[in-house]
């Protein structure tokens, strides 16, 4: 009889402790009530801290978040199993993303009443005003004693105006709102440096402008005795006209478009024999092939070269003049020197991991002589950026999206 009343004693103590057992959080069970309500940085689901302290935190990172932009959450847990505390907030830090993305300012104090242990995690923006050991020191000074009192509301509410203080100080402010407030972009110094840089330019650009022009108008004076060579050095100094269009736009393109005219007008201007003296007549796209090699046959089927066929109808004597065309895929075969070489395809041959590299081929051929040749390379292995993983933020109110390296203190009571 005695027995089974033990027994059932025995019971009813597993069914009460049972039930009184603190729940035990996750990283993901845990409510993040600023998603919920914008007006709200406390979670404290068991109610350690009381309604009124909650409010009066609540007020104080409002008025933190208004002033400096930093975000801050506390967090009271009666348990998170065996999980390290350290890690836990780290976790949960970037779970929730406190803090701006843009300069990672947030702060996340956690305290697990069963471990009897608190984190202070603070953003990677927020380090530099509230480091480590100011962490410790608000925990030992504010946490500690109070906490082990039992009396959580003041310990918390004092170690939260003790932060404020320290990162609300100007100083501090200045330092956080940094990436926030943009700074006058040139104070006077900059302009004195700006202007004479400027200055610089101005003169530089005229007396190079005047250089180029100087020399383009030699160049097409010549152009009344050998109309191919006048041809050759013009195209060779389009590369300097264009970079005088990049300094004065309008002189450097009226020059370029000068310049082209004249190389066209050159081009098709009548030659003279160089056995009679007779003027001589270009022969047509059709005409002209019979007069070329395969191998210019080729190029100018590819379009990287054109030729020009010029015949004396008095003496029967041809010229063959080349011109080069400045932008073209093709390059000088390796093997027969044509300007018919190019690249062909390009293919993977094995897909770059993020845990190898990979394989390719570039193929170019030759459109007259046929040679193939195969350059393999190298993929480099794909790169996981971190920044992709960041949480929170996602749900109306929230947090921005912040992250931690895991600064911050540790303290028990
Ligand atoms: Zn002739
Ligand atoms: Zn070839």
């Amino acid at each position: 009889m005695k027995r089974t009343f033990y027994h059932i004693v025995l019971l009813i103590c597993l069914f009460v402790c049972q039930a009184v057992q603190a729940k035990e959080y996750t990283v993901q069970s845990v409510p993040n009530v600023q998603v919920a309500d914008r007006t709200q940085y406390v979670t404290d689901p068991d109610n350690y801290l009381g309604a009124e302290t909650k409010a009066h935190i609540n007020a104080m990172l409002a008025q933190l978040r208004d002033s400096n932009s930093v975000e801050a959450a506390v967090v009271m847990l009666p348990s998170i199993g065996n999980e390290d505390i350290d890690n836990f907030a780290t976790e949960l830090f970037m779970h929730w993303g406190i803090g701006k993305a843009s300069n990672d300012n947030g702060l996340l104090i956690i305290a697990v009443m069963d471990q009897r242990q608190i984190v202070f995690r603070t953003g990677y923006g927020i380090e530099g005003v509230l480091p480590d050991v100011l962490c410790s020191r608000i925990i030992r000074q504010y946490i500690t004693p109070a906490f082990r009192n039992g009396d959580y509301g003041k310990g918390m509410t004092d170690a939260v105006q003790q932060t404020l203080n320290i990162v609300m100080t100007p100083d501090a402010s200045a330092e956080l709102m940094a990436e926030e407030v943009s700074e006058p972009l040139f104070d006077e110094e900059d302009k004195k440096i700006l202007m004479n840089v400027l200055y610089g330019y101005i003169i530089i650009s005229v007396l190079i402008s005047l250089l180029i022009t100087i020399r383009l108008n030699r160049t097409i004076s010549k152009c009344k005795h050998d109309t191919y060579e006048c041809y050759k050095e013009l195209n060779s100094s389009l590369t300097m006209l264009q970079v005088l269009a990049a300094l004065i736009p309008l002189w450097g393109i009226f020059n370029l478009i000068h310049c082209n005219s004249t190389m066209k007008k050159v081009r098709k201007k009548a030659r003279r024999c160089s056995e009679c003296g007779t003027l001589m007549h270009r022969l047509s796209e059709q005409e002209d092939n019979y007069f070329l090699t395969p191998q210019e046959d080729a190029e100018e089927r590819v379009g990287s070269i054109d030729y020009d066929v010029w015949m004396c109808d008095m003496c029967r004597n041809t010229e063959v003049l080349r011109f080069e065309k400045r932008y073209t895929q093709y390059s000088e075969c390796p093997c027969c020197h044509a300007k018919t070489y190019s690249l062909s395809h390009d293919h993977i041959v094995l897909p770059a991991t993020t845990i190898a590299a990979g394989r390719g081929e570039k193929v170019y051929t030759c459109s007259y002589c046929k040679t193939r040749k195969v350059l393999p390379y190298i993929i480099p292995k794909i790169v996981v950026s971190n920044s992709s993983g960041r949480g929170g933020g996602g749900f109306g109110g929230g947090f921005g999206g912040g992250m931690t390296g895991g600064g911050g203190a540790r303290g028990g009571w």
